[in-house]
């Protein structure tokens, strides 16, 4: 069952109060048209009862998919205070990580952003790696700063996301945002093979058991 909680959310439009029913937990095997309401970010929508405006929800949600053995802890930036998020990252390592729950050999991440869920859970339709894919973004970032010098260092700032893998070939692409417009750049599928060459060769690539923050700030520790 999926576990939701009941908060009283000021509207930022009207400044009325709503009760707004907000996900916690969802077990895609349990729930799979939940999964498609994260893809498509409705699960994060509520619309205010008084003037209709729609806001997203700030909350902590642990995406739980069993058949593709992946944990993803949404967690927003400065939701909880460093104790309680300690303390909620000790609870779910300990049931996660214990092999007597016979979970293991889970993907456990956590992210900050509805968009970095998304992107995982998309990676994961795709039967792409992230470690793999963050990889690849920072070689294609790096490469579109490289023919765009006169943007290069808001492109070597800008956050890069997979975006979907598409026809024969399995093109991939990316999405960033540029002075205000989202961009779009193709890479092929061999960047990402070639990248996934670089990550099995390198051991020390391999995500720690844990909640992990798999992200362009992780992948940069190996490669800068
Ligand atoms: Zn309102």
């Amino acid at each position: 069952m999926a576990k939701t909680i009941t908060r009283d959310v000021t509207c930022p439009s009207c400044g009325k109060g709503n009760a707004v029913k907000v996900y916690i937990g969802i077990n895609t095997a349990e729930d799979p048209q939940l999964k498609a309401s994260v893809k498509d970010g409705s699960l994060f929508v509520w619309e205010c009862l008084h003037c209709g405006a729609r806001h997203l929800t700030r909350s902590q949600l642990l995406y739980h998919d069993p058949d593709e053995r992946l944990m993803v802890w949404l967690l927003p930036e400065n939701f909880l205070s460093p104790q309680q998020e300690a303390s909620v990252k000790a609870t779910l390592e300990k049931h996660f990580i214990n092999p007597e729950n016979g979970l293991e050999g889970y993907s456990l991440r956590r992210v900050a952003s509805i968009g970095d869920l998304i992107e995982k859970v998309n990676l994961q339709d795709a039967g792409l790696d992230d470690v793999v894919m963050e990889m690849a973004k920072w070689v294609t970032r790096n490469e579109v700063a490289d023919k765009d010098r006169a943007h290069a260092e808001e492109i070597l700032r800008a956050p890069f996301r997979f975006y979907r893998m598409d026809g024969p070939d399995n093109e991939i692409q990316l999405s960033f945002p540029l002075s205000g417009a989202m961009q779009v750049v193709n890479i092929g599928f061999n960047v990402y093979e070639d990248c996934r060459g670089i990550v099995q060769r390198n051991p020390s690539m391999k995500p720690q058991p844990g909640f992990v923050r798999v992200d362009a700030d992780w992948i940069a520790r190996f490669l800068q």
